[in-house]
């Protein structure tokens, strides 16, 4: 119904590229918790780098439906791979391709299209998680410069990136205090912290980030001083949506590895597929991830639409969909009996990977907080 001849075609090459090059890494990328770097970089000649990029700077403008697809894709095989991916082509580029100036666009974009350059986004802190607004790490203006102080922690492609969208504190005015940077890993006071030991998503790399005097010059602040929040918001939205297909993409791996497994494993003289609370659990996770897949296409469809405020859709498909992908990855598991619980079989990844879709991104508690808040504006 949302999938048009361009998102088949784009499901197809990226589908292919995963099997050929991700899967047979994925079961190494876990275990010795590695980013394949060289892999990552060959994203861009791909062309989904920039996927909601404008075409002026190197994008490819395909919209969120596409890039949804693109995590759905990616995430099947390898949802640390996807999170990568995830942070970024939404949370850095995207985030300036929304937001920064024409010429903030022309320094960054096709450097961060092309591959060249790995982007994060940095706004969680020690003290301000849930409560990102929170925040505590400032800029102060100085000259033609802004000076950051503070502490990051749980960023996504910390270690391995090369430009980073930061929020930080301009005012102590709790929301219209905060602003956004552009701040490269050689400026001056920058330094990565600690690399996080996780139970999933590893492999992709999630690390401190340290600002000491950093020297930001002015002209990387993006749009006004005070105009973070909405930033923030309007990027967490579209990271709401996007990161869906990353459980829809745990969820079809799920399902896949269960069908394949039920129909091979013999228990009392028959297949396990022939045994109904098998059959019920295999019917649960394709009806439950068909239902997740609409409501993130749909949500994502609104999103390219641009026409109407789709918060409620992005919150309530993140939650629905993440907490499904908990339940797939779970009952795969049980599908697969004691092998399920070994590393011999990739079923036990999923539910790692899988766990962490009810937390980044914003809780699933914080998610239903803000559903409620959406209605209630309704
Ligand atoms: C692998 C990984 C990658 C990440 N990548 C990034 C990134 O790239 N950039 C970035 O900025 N951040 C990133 N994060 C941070 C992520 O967004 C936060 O971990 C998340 O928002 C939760 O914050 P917290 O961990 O501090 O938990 P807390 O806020 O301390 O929450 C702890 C518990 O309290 C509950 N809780 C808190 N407040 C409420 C409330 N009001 N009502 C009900 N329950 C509540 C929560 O739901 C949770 O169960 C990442 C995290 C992980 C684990």
């Amino acid at each position: 119904m949302f999938e048009k001849e361009e998102h088949k075609l784009l499901r197809q090459t990226i589908r292919a590229f995963a099997e050929k090059e991700l899967a047979p890494i994925a079961a190494e990328i876990d275990e010795k918790d590695e980013f394949p770097e060289k892999l990552f970089k060959k994203l861009g000649p791909l062309g989904i780098l920039g996927i909601t990029a404008s075409e002026k700077y190197s994008g490819a403008e395909a919209g969120f439906l596409a890039a949804t697809i693109a995590m759905e894709e990616l995430g099947r095989i390898s949802a640390s791979f996807a999170l990568s991916y995830l942070a970024h082509t939404i949370l850095c580029v995207n985030g300036i391709s929304e937001n920064g100036s024409a010429s903030q666009k022309q320094k960054y974009l096709p450097k961060l299209i092309s591959g060249s350059h790995i982007g994060g986004m940095a706004m969680t802190e020690p003290q301000a998680g849930s409560d990102a607004v929170g925040m505590k790490c400032k800029a102060v203006k100085k000259g033609d410069k802004y000076i950051l102080n503070g502490e990051k922690t749980f960023i996504t492609n910390g270690a391995v990136g090369d430009v980073f969208v930061v929020y930080a504190r301009t005012s102590e005015d709790r929301t219209r205090g905060l602003s956004a940077f552009i701040v490269e890993k050689q400026f001056k006071g920058f330094s990565i912290g600690k690399k996080l030991k996780k139970m999933g998503m590893r492999g992709s790399p999630t690390t401190e980030l340290i600002f000491k005097d950093c020297e930001v010059p002015e002209e990387n602040l993006i749009k006004e001083e005070g105009g973070g929040l909405k930033q923030m918001m309007d990027t967490l939205d579209v990271e709401r949506i996007t990161i869906s297909g990353i459980s829809l993409g745990i969820a079809e791996a799920s399902l896949e590895k269960s069908l394949e497994y039920s129909k091979e494993r013999k228990q009392f003289d028959k297949t396990i597929s022939e045994f109904q609370m098998v059959q019920k659990m295999i019917a649960d996770m394709a009806t439950q991830l068909e239902a997740a897949r609409c409501f993130s296409y749909y949500a994502a469809s609104l999103a390219d639409e641009k026409e109407k405020d789709f918060s409620f859709e992005a919150t309530a498909c993140k939650v629905f969909a993440a907490e499904m992908a908990t339940r797939a990855a779970m009952d795969a598991i049980q599908i697969f009996g004691g092998y399920g619980y070994t590393k011999e079989y990739p079923v036990e990844r999923y539910a790692r990977d899988a766990k962490l879709m009810e937390i980044g991104a914003g809780t699933s508690q914080i998610m239903r907080v803000k559903i409620f808040r959406e209605l209630q504006k309704r």
